[in-house]
């Protein structure tokens, strides 16, 4: 027997954080802000290809109109041969169906081969051409950086490849020293500014995401005991009762009230109760708790509800058993107690067919007048509420077994 010991639980996402590196240390929040991320960005993703669109048809005007030369023919290659085709192909990419599967795998080659393409017409440029077409390798960087939905690392990976590709061309002799020289400080210089841009953006981005699904567990979940509050219960309730009837499993809810919580605040303290109440809930949860959809709320005070899909009568009272067992063994003393000198619980469990005429409000008030039942025959005990058949209403069932 012993007295109950405080159990904070941090929920340890913040802590699992690691912005600096710009990556959450945990593998599933880390792939869960890529989705998010990368679902937000669409929109924009989108829109940015337009840009470029535009963009690279209005330098094939502007190039016509001012920069008329011999060598204009050999630009319009890498232009209607390999750039214009790519923002093509990255804005069928950029469609819903698609976006979420290819985009992202796409762009990474996509972008550094736009990138070469610029490089190959600053090649073509004659010399007196060659700083205006160098200056586009900065737009390109800047695009890189904010236009593309890619990530910091996937940006400055991008990057690298164009100042490869730029560094590649002046070595071989292709663009003269001091341009090639002066642009690539220049590309340099914007690559400082791009990517500090692109980093404190993914930063605040990455702090925005951990706000957000603190905000969602607060607004879903008991500050206490950790457990889904009444209102997430109620949500989850409707959606899992849909789901039942679709795939049709039985349900089972469950209610569970600690015996004679009263007398324990006021022979140990509220916050003793409290703690109390944070130890029962997690055993209960741990109990319980067999399949993915099963569902454990705080369902007010004292008392925890659980809603157990696809498992049937004997599953439900199996359950029952287990939770009984499981704040028993916690052995929280409880002096004040009528029924054992440790801390207790009263259990009611129905088992419904949520194709029949059972919502799951009924169900609830089911389990609640068994739980009653459990309470009447003296407590530590659980009872089952049989439903009637189709067309049964609320109390017509039969309290089919107790046990305690
Ligand atoms: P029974 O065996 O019939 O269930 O008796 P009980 O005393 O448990 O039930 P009752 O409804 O009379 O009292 C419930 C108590 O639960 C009263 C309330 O102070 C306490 N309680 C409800 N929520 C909390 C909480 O968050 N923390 C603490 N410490 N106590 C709580
Ligand atoms: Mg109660
Ligand atoms: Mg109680």
């Amino acid at each position: 027997m012993r007295t109950t010991q405080s159990q904070s639980k941090p929920s340890g996402e913040h802590s699992a954080a690691r912005p600096l590196q710009l990556r959450f240390r945990d593998a599933e929040l880390e792939h869960q802000f890529l989705l998010s991320y990368r679902a937000a960005s669409r929109p924009w993703v989108r829109m940015s290809l337009v840009v470029a669109l535009t963009t690279t048809l209005g330098f094939a005007v502007i190039d016509h109109w001012l920069l008329v030369g011999p060598r204009l023919a050999r630009p319009d290659i890498w232009r209607f041969g390999l750039q214009l085709p790519l923002v093509l192909i990255m804005m069928v990419l950029s469609t819903p169906r698609l976006y979420m599967r290819w985009y992202q795998a796409a762009i990474q080659t996509a972008a550094p081969l736009f990138g070469v393409g610029t490089v190959l017409m600053a090649v073509e440029a004659t010399p007196a051409q060659l700083p205006l077409v160098a200056a586009r390798l900065l737009l390109v960087a800047f695009f890189f950086y904010f236009m593309l939905g890619l990530s910091f690392r996937a940006a400055v990976r991008c990057n690298l490849l164009l100042i490869a590709a730029y560094s590649t061309a002046a070595l071989l002799g292709a663009i003269a020293t001091p341009v090639a020289i002066y642009s690539l400080w220049v590309l340099f210089c914007a690559n400082l500014i791009g990517g500090a841009g692109c980093y404190a953006l993914e930063y605040a981005n990455r702090v925005a995401f951990l706000e957000r699904r603190r905000l969602a567990e607060v607004a879903t979940h008991d500050g206490l005991t950790g457990l889904l509050n009444r209102a997430a219960l109620e949500e989850q309730a409707r959606s899992l009762w849909q789901h039942a009837q679709v795939a049709r499993l039985p349900v089972s809810v469950m209610l569970i009230d600690i015996d004679h919580f009263k007398a324990y605040n006021d022979r140990y303290g509220h916050q003793a109760g409290d703690r109390c109440l944070q130890e029962v809930a997690a055993a209960i949860r741990m109990a319980v708790r067999r399949r993915p959809l099963d569902v454990v709320a705080r369902y007010g005070g004292e008392e925890i509800a659980a809603i157990l899909v696809g498992g049937d009568r004997a599953d439900a009272s199996g359950a029952a058993e287990r939770a009984l067992k499981a704040v028993a063994d916690l052995g929280i003393a409880h002096s004040a107690s009528t029924t054992r000198p440790y801390i207790t619980v009263s259990i009611g469990v129905t088992t419904v067919d949520p194709g029949g005429s059972y919502s799951h409000e009924h169900a609830v008030r089911l389990a609640d007048i068994a739980l009653y039942a459990s309470k009447d025959r003296g407590r530590d005990g659980w009872s089952f509420h049989e439903p009637a058949g189709e067309g049964g209403g609320v109390g017509t069932g039969e309290l089919l077994k107790t046990a305690s």
